[in-house]
């Protein structure tokens, strides 16, 4: 998500990024996915959204299901194709995918078995890949180990959960969570993302949240947006900066020079060194951890939906 979140900010700077829609189509799957799942899932079982870990390696997976007998791995796209799978390889709309998903996943249960065989757990580990797309399909020739499931399978995939849970386990999918949770890291790029930002080709300022235009009043405690009219409080835009930055800026950490960098001004230097302090834990002087979640998420989808159907 963070990840589509750095995206929406380099497009509405100016850059031209393709994999915005396929981001925005990705996340909207997941969005959905995670509201079955949520409703459908056994009772005492637990649903973890996005689980990202590093042990040994960098694995990212869409969900987690921690259920008393069993943890279920989902990887989900939201492809509006027809998918076919032969000798393990997957074709989109007969056009073979270089990022195969089964690959992801597989890759997923392997890491995902080195915590559990580090921490002496022996529960199964179950993959699927999820078509979360309505006029998605797929057919498969069975080479692989993964099970596959449209959209409207998922239902009945819990039922059936539901239905073969029977007997007393030795583990609480709370007890489990917890010790899952010690191996989660911070949902940022993956190191291996090279489509780093150029800070360069990125335009600086504030934007209107409502139309996405640079041209912007600083008022007293407002910014007015003279294309549209449209005003936020400076605490506002002063947020959602820092929210942006987090996602910009490569390291770990942020720099109120990189909050400079972009308010072009708009905003007092020392009004953003007492913002940043109230908003982010400090590492040390002139060094903040970022922050976990982008809370703009939503904001982001409105605007990138509004611009799109604009053109
Ligand atoms: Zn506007």
């Amino acid at each position: 998500m963070q990840k589509m979140n750095m995206y929406f900010s380099r497009f509405f700077r100016g850059e031209n990024t393709y994999k915005l829609g396929n981001l925005v189509a990705g996340y909207y799957g997941e969005q959905d996915f995670y509201r079955i799942a949520e409703n459908f899932k056994p009772h005492k079982s637990i649903l973890v959204k996005n689980f990202i870990f590093e042990f040994p390696s960098f694995v990212q997976i869409d969900a987690l299901l921690i259920s008393e007998h069993e943890i279920h791995l989902y990887e989900v796209k939201n492809y509006d194709a027809h998918c076919s799978i032969n000798d393990g390889r997957i074709f989109y709309d007969k056009k073979r995918l270089n990022h195969n998903p089964l690959f992801q996943i597989t890759r997923a249960v392997e890491g995902f078995k080195n915590i559990m065989h580090q921490e002496n757990i022996t529960l199964d580990v179950k993959p699927y890949l999820v078509f979360m797309h309505p006029f998605g399909s797929f057919e498969t020739d069975g080479t692989h180990a993964v099970s596959l499931m449209t959209r409207n399978q998922l239902r009945e995939h819990f039922r059936q959960m539901i239905s073969l849970q029977k007997g007393e386990s030795a583990y609480s999918p709370k007890r489990l969570y917890d010790i899952f949770k010690a191996y989660q890291i911070a949902d940022w790029h993956s190191p291996h993302d090279d489509n780093l930002v150029d800070f360069n080709n990125l335009k600086r300022g504030i934007y209107c949240l409502n139309c996405g235009s640079f041209s912007v009043k600083s008022m007293q405690h407002t910014i007015k947006c003279s294309e549209c009219g449209h005003v936020v409080s400076k605490k506002l835009a002063i947020n959602y900066l820092i929210a942006e930055c987090c996602t910009l800026c490569p390291n770990e950490t942020l720099r109120p020079q990189d909050i400079f960098q972009f308010s072009d001004g708009l905003l007092d230097r020392g009004w953003v060194y007492k913002n940043l302090a109230k908003t982010l834990e400090r590492e040390k002087r002139g060094y903040y951890f970022k922050l976990e979640k982008n809370p703009y998420t939503d904001q982001m989808l409105e605007l990138y939906s509004k611009l799109k159907s604009r053109k």
